[in-house]
């Protein structure tokens, strides 16, 4: 039996990156979104849960609601950085 657990904190990250990303006018190519993603999530307490198929989503939205404020912090501040600095011309 495979072990299952999963960082529920990536799905909520990568949700709210791309739209405030958007609006916020930072760039949303594959290599910004992706440092967005990573630096937001190391500045929010991992949810690690075990999973089973099926339980997913009804725990993602609700943490989703839990820790928005954290979320919205974390990406806000990822975004000033990428934007400052983009890495995407470096490749
Ligand atoms: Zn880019």
């Amino acid at each position: 039996m495979a072990l299952e657990y999963k960082n529920l904190m990536e799905d909520v990250v990568v949700q709210n990156a791309i739209t405030m990303m958007k609006v916020r006018g930072c760039c949303t190519c594959d290599a910004c979104t992706s440092d967005v993603v990573a630096y937001a999530l190391n500045h929010v307490p991992p949810r690690y849960v075990a999973t089973r198929k099926g339980q997913m989503l009804a725990k993602i939205s609700n943490y989703a609601l839990q820790y928005k404020a954290d979320v919205v912090a974390a990406v806000c501040e990822a975004i000033d950085v990428v934007k400052e600095s983009p890495r995407h011309d470096d490749r």
